[in-house]
C-alpha cells in the first residue's frame, strides 16, 4: 500500500475538436502527491490547469493512465466509490466562492458537514472554529452578500476543510480578488492546510503566491515539470 493520497501514473487526456483534429491536454502525466504535501502548479491559462484538477478530484475521466486515491484505483471503483471518495476526503476551492446565499457564513460551512452526517453541534463548533481561524468568527452570522470578496472566499475555504478533507484541490482561488487582497486571502488559505495538516494542490497563474508553497511544480505542453 503506497504513502500517497494520490497518485496520477501516465494520465492522458485529449479532446476532440472539429472533424478529426485531436487537441492533446494532459500527456503521460505523473504525479504523487503524499499527507502534508503542499503543491503549487502554475501553467499559462488554457494550458490544463482545471483539466488536470477535474481529474484529480474525480470529477473527469482521463483517456489513459491510473489514478489511485489512497491505494485503490479509481478507474475500477464504482461511481459510488468516486462520490463517497469526493464528498469525504476531497475538499475543492474555486475562482468564485460558490457560497449559498441564503444561508450565513456559519451555515455555508456547517451544511457539507450535515450533509456527511455530523451532528448539528459538533459541526456548528467545527465551523466556529475554521471561522476564527480565518479571522471572521465575529461574521459569522453574516450572508455573503454582506461580505466583502476576500471574506467570502475565506468562508468558501472554511467550507472546503470542514469535512477535513485528506486533499484540497484548488483552482485559482483568489484569482478573482485584487493583489493585496490575494495575498492575505492566499495566506488564510495556506495556513488552513497547514494546521489541518491535509494535502494540497494549489493552482495560480500567480507566480509570487506559487512560491510561498513548499514544492511547484508547472504544466506545459502536456507535461508537468517541477520549478
Ligand atoms: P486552464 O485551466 O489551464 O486554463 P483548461 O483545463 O480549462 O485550461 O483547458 C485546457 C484546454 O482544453 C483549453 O484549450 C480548452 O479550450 C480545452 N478544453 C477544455 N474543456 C474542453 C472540452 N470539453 N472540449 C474541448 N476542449 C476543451
Amino acid at each position: 500500500m503506497s504513502d500517497f493520497i494520490l497518485s496520477l501514473n501516465k494520465i492522458s487526456k485529449s479532446y476532440q475538436t472539429s472533424g478529426s483534429e485531436k487537441l492533446t491536454i494532459l500527456s503521460s502525466i505523473d504525479l504523487s502527491i503524499a499527507a502534508g504535501d503542499l503543491v503549487g502548479l502554475t501553467a499559462p491559462s488554457g494550458a490544463g490547469k482545471s483539466t488536470l484538477l477535474h481529474i484529480c478530484g474525480l470529477l473527469d475521466t482521463c483517456d489513459q493512465g491510473t489514478i489511485n486515491f489512497l491505494g485503490q484505483d479509481m478507474q475500477k471503483a464504482s461511481d459510488m466509490t468516486r462520490t463517497l471518495i469526493r464528498r469525504r476526503e476531497i475538499g475543492f476551492v474555486y475562482q468564485f466562492h460558490h457560497l449559498l446565499p441564503e444561508f450565513s457564513a456559519l451555515e455555508n460551512v456547517v451544511l457539507p458537514q450535515l450533509i456527511n452526517g455530523k451532528n448539528p453541534q459538533q459541526a456548528s463548533e467545527r465551523a466556529t472554529e475554521l471561522l476564527r481561524l480565518v479571522d471572521l468568527k465575529n461574521r459569522a452570522n453574516h450572508r455573503p452578500s454582506q461580505l466583502s470578496g476576500g471574506e467570502q472566499q475565506r468562508v468558501a475555504f472554511c467550507r472546503a476543510v470542514a469535512n477535513e478533507p485528506k486533499i484540497l484541490l484548488a483552482d485559482e482561488p483568489t484569482g478573482n480578488l485584487d493583489e493585496k487582497t490575494s495575498d492575505t486571502v492566499f495566506e488564510a488559505l495556506l495556513s488552513l492546510v497547514e494546521i489541518s495538516g491535509m494535502a494540497a494542490l494549489i493552482a495560480t497563474h500567480n507566480e509570487n503566491l506559487a512560491k510561498k508553497m513548499k514544492r511547484r511544480i508547472k504544466l506545459k505542453n502536456g507535461k508537468i515539470f517541477s520549478d
